[in-house]
C-alpha cells in the first residue's frame, strides 16, 4: 500500500525562532500517529532544517526535508548544500525539481536527474517535482511535458532506486495563484504518470509509488483532492505557513 504524505514546502519563510514555533504548534495539533492517514514532512529553508529535524526527531511519522540540494557531494560550489550534508542533519526528505527551482534558476531536467542520484545515494528520498506552466495546459501539452519531465529526470534510475522517491504533480498556474486544478484534472494527471511508471517499472512499482498534489491546496479543497484514487496527499506552499490550515490539510486526508 502506497502511503499518502502532507509535506510543507516552507520556500523562504520562517527563520529558526519561527519555524521551532510553528512545528510545535503543528505538533501539538496532530492527531496520534495511529489515527492518521497521512505521513507529515516539514521542508524548511536550510537555516531552520537542524532545528527542524531536532523537533520531529522521535515523532512517529512525521518527517523533516531540504527544498534543493546540489549534485556533488562537495567542492567548490559557493552557496551550495549537498545531499550527504542534508541527511547529516537527520533529513529525510529532499524536494527536487520545484517548478521555482527551474524558472528562477535554470534547473533543467538534465541536472535534476544528477541530484536525484545524489540524494539517494545520501539516504534521502527525492520529492520530484513535475507540472506545466499555462500556456502548456492551453495548448493541450500538458501530458507530453511531464511525460518528458519524469523520463529525463528519472527513467535513468533503476528499479529500487525509483521506489524510493516520491511525485509531487505541481501544475505552475495553481502554485501560488489560489487557482486549483479540479478533482478530475489532478486525477488525470495522477493516472497518467501512474501509466508511465508502470510502463518503465511495472505495475507493482507504479501501485506503490506516492503521486501528491501541489498548487494552492486549502483545507476546504484538499479533502476532494486527496479523495481522487491517484492523489496521494498534497504537497502544501502557502497554507504550510499556518498551523491551522496545515493541520486542516492533514486531518483533510
Ligand atoms: C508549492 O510551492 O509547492 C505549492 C504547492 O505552493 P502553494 O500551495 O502556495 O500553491
Amino acid at each position: 500500500m502506497r502511503k499518502k504524505i502532507v509535506a510543507g514546502n516552507w520556500k523562504m519563510h520562517k527563520t529558526c525562532a519561527e519555524a521551532r514555533q510553528l512545528v510545535t504548534e503543528v505538533l501539538k495539533g496532530l492527531m496520534p500517529a495511529a489515527q492518521r492517514k497521512a505521513r507529515v514532512v516539514f521542508c524548511p529553508p536550510f537555516t531552520a532544517l537542524e532545528t527542524v529535524c531536532s523537533l520531529v526527531a522521535g515523532e512517529p511519522e512525521v518527517f523533516a526535508g531540504a527544498q534543493n540540494c546540489h549534485w556533488a557531494n562537495h567542492g567548490a560550489f559557493t552557496g551550495e548544500v549537498a545531499a550527504t550534508m542534508i541527511k547529516a542533519c537527520g533529513a529525510s526528505y529532499v524536494i527536487l525539481g520545484h517548478s521555482e527551482r527551474r524558472q528562477y534558476f535554470s534547473e533543467t531536467n538534465v541536472v535534476l536527474a544528477q541530484k536525484v542520484v545524489r540524494a539517494l545515494e545520501a539516504g534521502l528520498a527525492p520529492i520530484f517535482c513535475v507540472g506545466e506552466p499555462l500556456e502548456v495546459r492551453e495548448a493541450n501539452q500538458h501530458k507530453e511535458l511531464v511525460a518528458t519531465q519524469i523520463r529525463e529526470g528519472l527513467f535513468h534510475l533503476t528499479a529500487s532506486q525509483f521506489a524510493q522517491l516520491t511525485i509531487a504533480y505541481e501544475p505552475v498556474w495553481a502554485i501560488g495563484t489560489g487557482k486549483v486544478a479540479t478533482e478530475e484534472q489532478a486525477q488525470e494527471m495522477h493516472a497518467f504518470i501512474r501509466s508511465l511508471i508502470a510502463e518503465r517499472y511495472g505495475t507493482e512499482i507504479a501501485e506503490n509509488t506516492t503521486i501528491m498534489y501541489g498548487g494552492s491546496c486549502k483545507p476546504s479543497n484538499a479533502g476532494g483532492l486527496f479523495a481522487q484514487p491517484d492523489v496521494d496527499g498534497g504537497l502544501i506552499g502557502g497554507a504550510s505557513l499556518n498551523a491551522e490550515e496545515f493541520l486542516g490539510i492533514i486531518h483533510a486526508c
